[in-house]
Order: structure tokens, then sequence, then C-alpha cells
């Protein structure tokens, strides 16, 4: 895998703030409260390794991924720690967690029942650690049924084959201003909960949003951090996050190249800048095949704490940006962080981009060097 190590772009990460982040919603929860550490994606762009282990040193019980592929990395990397897969995995590829002690979502009848005919057939015997998906509302993936839920807590109880380590569901609202959605959400959760005598090891229905903005009304023992914990704010900008945040990623660059553009001349694919006056414009080193988006166009980043716009259209590894005066190669330029007294958020690239700050942080990829500050 290319590392991008050997150019003058990274993603700085800083793993004190990732710490504060993970502690500071840890001290707003009831006591006892546990963590899983949202770390799918590669840890939202951040790294999966690097922070998966730094959650665990901020206290974290384990860690949720996407994919078993990615579950499968922690394992090789040596965490051997709770890792909870929140897709579906295919019947067929369960006996590779089941084997590697990873827990998978199920939500369906169909689907446990298929494990244990293959489990009986091809004499599976590690017990499969399962989380009970339950869709409230989401309508991506779960048991939407409570007789059907409470028929397969039966079966994992029943069968060797099986481990009911949890149960949970995922709101699709709780970044809104309206709560309207989200309690309907909570009172189908409700149902499910109550229907059962005892309870596994962990039931959580909280993500970043449920952490930040209805706290009072967690009732599981497990909140599934994501997007806060790399100190970003789950609604954008449309609610003020109560905890204090802080980002953990620095986005920087370094002019490689600097000339003086002439009144007149014209920059980049289409040629669709021209200086009206003479101007010193820089070329910086990263582009959209980096996952810088192409339509941060007309966008603008920091050199020296001053906001400088993005100079005629992104390139694929390159773009250029005007500056204020002369600055020598290798001055440093932010395009996501801060720089002097002015910042440049996540949020605000998002809403250039026309999209949510989870796309842009999950868009950064491998081409650029991630660098980790303790
Ligand atoms: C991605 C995901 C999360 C984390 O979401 P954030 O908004 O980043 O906290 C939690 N739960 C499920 C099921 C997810 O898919």
């Amino acid at each position: 895998m290319i590392s991008g190590r050997l150019r003058n772009t990274e993603y700085v990460i800083n793993l004190r703030a990732l710490r504060n982040n993970i502690q500071a919603q840890r001290a707003a929860l009831p006591a006892g409260s546990k963590i899983l550490a949202v770390v799918k994606a590669n840890a939202y762009g951040h790294g999966l390794v690097p922070v998966a282990q730094a959650a665990l040193r901020a206290g974290a019980t384990g860690m949720c991924v996407a994919i078993l592929d990615e579950a499968l990395e922690l394992r090789d990397s040596g965490l051997d720690i709770v890792t909870l897969v929140l897709g579906i995995t295919p019947v067929e590829e369960a006996n590779v967690a089941a084997e590697a002690g990873v827990s998978l979502t199920v939500g369906s009848l169909d689907w446990l029942t298929k494990y244990h005919q293959f489990a009986r057939q091809f004499n599976w015997k590690k017990p499969l650690k399962v989380h009970l998906a339950v869709d409230t509302g989401m309508g991506r993936i779960g048991f939407t049924n409570v007789a059907e839920f409470d028929q397969a807590v039966k079966l994992l109880r029943s069968y060797p084959e099986f481990e009911f380590e949890g149960m949970f569901t995922h709101f699709a609202t709780a970044d809104s201003a309206d709560d309207t959605y989200f309690n309907h959400q909570y009172d189908r959760w409700e149902e499910f909960i109550n229907s059962l005598d005892e309870l596994p090891p962990f039931t959580h229905m909280a993500n970043s949003a449920t952490g930040l903005w209805h706290r009072d009304k967690i009732t599981a023992n497990t909140v599934r951090m994501g997007i806060s914990m790399f100190g970003y704010n789950p609604s954008g900008k449309e609610l003020r996050a109560d905890l204090k945040l802080q980002p953990v990623g620095t986005l920087r660059t370094a002019i490689c190249f600097i000339k003086k553009l002439k009144a007149g001349e014209s920059v980049s694919y289409g040629a669709t800048y021209t200086a009206k006056k003479d101007e010193w414009l820089a070329t910086v080193p990263i582009g959209y095949a980096d996952g810088y988006p192409r339509c941060m166009t007309g966008f603008k980043v920091l050199v020296d704490g001053q906001f400088c716009p993005i100079a005629g259209r992104v390139c694929m590894d390159q773009m250029m940006i005007r500056l204020p005066k002369y600055y020598p190669v290798d001055t440093p330029v932010v395009l996501m962080g801060k720089s002097g007294n002015n910042e440049i958020t996540a949020e605000d690239m998002a809403e250039q981009a026309n999209t949510i700050n989870y796309e842009i942080l999950t868009n950064f990829n491998n081409r650029i060097h991630r660098s980790y500050h303790y």
C-alpha cells in the first residue's frame, strides 16, 4: 500500500484529543457505562489500528466496525478485545468470525437458522457471539417484530453454537432538533427490552448524537461512540454539542512551487481562473485523488493564519492557491484545522462540498500519510 510518506502532505492525528473526547463522553454517562469505539472505515479516515489502540487506552471496552475484514485487521494487529461487526456478514463467512472471537450483528431468524445448519453440517464448534439488531425505525437492518425477536433470543440461548452477547438499535434522527421520530424509536426499543426477562451483557442504543443530545433517555449499558470521538459534531452545524469536543485531525500540506501570475493569465483545467492583477500563486501537492474533493474549487485554505482562496479547479494530485504575498517553498498550508487565529473545520468543508462531515473525513485515503501525536 502506498504510504505517501515521501510527499509533504499529511494528516496529523492528535490522539490526546481523542482520549479527551472519549473521557468527556464517559464522564457524562452514568457510572458503569461502557463505550464501544466505532472505528469503521479506517476509523473515519484516521487510521484503524492506532485509533483503536488509543481508544482502548482511553477506556473504551471494545470496538465496532462495519465489515468482518476490518475486525480481522484488528485481530491481526494483536487487539484481542470485544469487536462487533455492525453490518450483515454472509452466513458462509461467519465461521471466520466465530474462530476469531469476533461478534456479529444478526437481524433475522433466517440468518440464525442458516448458520445453525451450517454449523452442524461443517462441524463449526466455536460459539458465535451475536448481537441482535432491532429495527425501531432506521429501516436498515434488524428485527421489526417483537415475537420474532423473542424467538431469536430463545434460539441463541438454546444452541451451544451461539452466545447471546448483545442487542442494539440505531436512531435515524438523534442529531435533529425535532424529537418526535426519536421518541417513536425509543418507545419501540423499550418494547423489545421489556420483552426479555434477562438482558445480554451488552445493550446499546446510542450513537454519538444520542450520547450528546439524548443522554438522559439512554436505557442501555453501552454507547457506540463514532464521530464525536474524533471531535466532530454529528449534526454538522445544526445543534451545539454540550461536551467539550476537540477535532482530532489536521490536514496539512506545504507549498511545493511558487510563481508570480501576471494580470490576464489563467490557471488550471478549463482556465476558469484568471488573475485580475499580478499576484503570487502557489501550488500544493494534494488533489481529489487524495480525497480532497474536486468541488472545493472556490473554497479556501490557511497559510500563515490567513485564508487563501483555491485558484481554479482542484486537480487530481495538485491544486493552486492565491497568496497575499510571497511565501517560500515548504511554507505550511492547512487545509483542515487551525492556523494562527483561524480555523477550517470538517463542517466548513462539508458545507462547501454539499455533504456531511462524515463523508469529508472518510474520503481522506491512504495516499495521505498519517502522523500520530500522543
Ligand atoms: C456508524 C454507526 C455508528 C456510529 O455513528 P456516529 O454517528 O459516528 O456516532 C453507530 N452505530 C451504528 C449502527 C453505525 O452504523
